[in-house]
């Protein structure tokens, strides 16, 4: 039990959540989701274990087929207009 979860940055609330996060591996961009996180209620800092970073760090490493592919948007940078 670690119920008494207090979130580093600001000091809230830590709730268990389940998280996706988007990793560069080997050049390609890569979406791990289901991954086990605190979440703060009020800045939304995420926290992984450690143990959950070596989990996503194997799981990278195994070339595991990926169950879904999705379609990410690319967005040429372009300064903006100014009068
Ligand atoms: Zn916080």
């Amino acid at each position: 039990m670690n119920d008494a979860s207090i979130c580093p940055s600001c000091g809230g609330t830590l709730e268990d959540r389940s998280i996706q996060i988007d990793f560069r591996y080997k050049g390609r961009l890569i979406v791990v989701e289901g991954i086990p996180a605190q979440v703060c209620k009020d800045c939304g800092e995420q926290l992984v274990s450690a143990s959950t970073s070596k989990d996503i760090d194997a799981l990278l490493e195994s070339g595991a087929r990926p169950s879904r592919q999705i379609t990410v948007p690319v967005l040429p940078f372009r300064h903006s207009a100014q009068a």
